[in-house]
């Protein structure tokens, strides 16, 4: 799998909205490469593995929240390619009460059904993830590994980020994508032509991205950066967004996640009503996957009695 050049489709998507802005929408199906090295993920991942595999490492170590779907593209991706895995999550009181924990969330089950092995830390330590000490540390601990940063994103996920358009995609003015850490927008305005548009749509609030992703970008064109206001920021979920989620999926068949594609869909269309795209513009939306993520959601919805997503 992580040796070939995959390639995914485009879908269009029909909705009355944009024949009335005169806008060609369509989607690119990234989410359908795997249930679980799902869209940015595998490009993330890929050539990181086979840096791994040319450092003759044996073991994979990356971060992440409990929900990540990194975490499991990792466990699931280092399955695969026959490495050990091995998963720093943010919350040491998820320690106390694994079993617990491999029961209600499907997202560290499934990573530990692919032989990942955590590793809870606290708040505190999981913010100083990044310095050298805690890094020594986790060497003491665990072995020697191959390194991946929480998100994936590093020069070689980058890289793998630029195989997501292709030629064929050079007709459209607009590439949307969702954005977390910034890795896979930087691979995409790498890789667009000069004429293209790239917007990408924060799953944060608050605009301290913008500048992680200066840093990556070589190619000069017109990019911009939309953060989470509208929703308050990571993973904060309502109900007009679940209502929204549950009918795109009736109208055009696809289902989105609710921390970065529902998101993405929810303003980019909001951005066409407000007439912010040009009429006869031809738009590709990434559909960079994270539907694993659905499940523990509607799990924190139902504590709350709000409406579910449909999947
Ligand atoms: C991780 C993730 C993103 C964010 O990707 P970055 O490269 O971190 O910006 C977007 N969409 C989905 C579905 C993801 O899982």
């Amino acid at each position: 799998m992580f040796q070939k050049t995959i390639q995914t489709q485009n879908q269009q998507i029909h909705l009355s909205l944009l024949e009335e802005k005169k806008i060609e929408l369509w989607i690119k199906r990234e989410d359908l490469i795997h249930e679980f090295v799902s869209g940015n993920k595998f490009r993330k991942l890929k050539y990181n593995i086979s840096e791994a595999n040319r450092q003759n490492k044996k073991t994979l170590l990356t971060f992440g929240g409990a929900f990540s779907n990194h975490i499991v593209a990792t466990a699931v991706a280092g399955k695969l390619s026959g490495f050990n895995t091995i998963g720093i999550v943010r919350g040491n009181e998820l320690a106390t009460k694994f079993d617990r924990v491999l029961k209600e969330n499907k997202t560290i089950n499934e990573a530990y059904k692919n032989g990942m092995k955590f590793d809870f830390v606290s708040r505190e330590d999981y913010s100083n993830k990044e310095t050298k000490e805690f890094i020594a540390y986790l060497k003491k601990k665990h072995g020697d590994f191959y390194l991946i940063p929480e998100g994936g994103t590093n020069k070689l996920a980058i890289q793998g980020c630029k195989e997501i358009l292709t030629s064929e995609d050079e007709k459209f003015d607009y590439i949307c994508v969702a954005v977390g850490t910034g890795g896979t927008v930087s691979g995409i305005i790498n890789s667009v032509k000069r004429t293209t548009t790239v917007l990408g749509f924060s799953a944060l609030k608050g605009g301290f991205l913008k500048k992680e992703i200066e840093k990556n970008v070589i190619n000069s064109i017109n990019w911009e950066l939309i953060s989470d206001d509208y929703f308050g920021g990571y993973a904060k979920i309502n109900t007009s967004l679940v209502t929204f989620m549950n009918e795109f999926k009736e109208q055009t068949g696809v289902l989105l996640d609710p921390i970065y594609t529902g998101k993405m869909m929810f303003r980019l269309l909001d951005m066409i009503e407000k007439n912010q795209i040009k009429q006869g513009a031809k738009i590709l939306a990434i559909h960079t996957g994270g539907i694993q993520g659905i499940d523990g959601i509607n799990t924190k919805l139902k504590k709350k009695n709000l409406d579910l997503i449909k999947v």
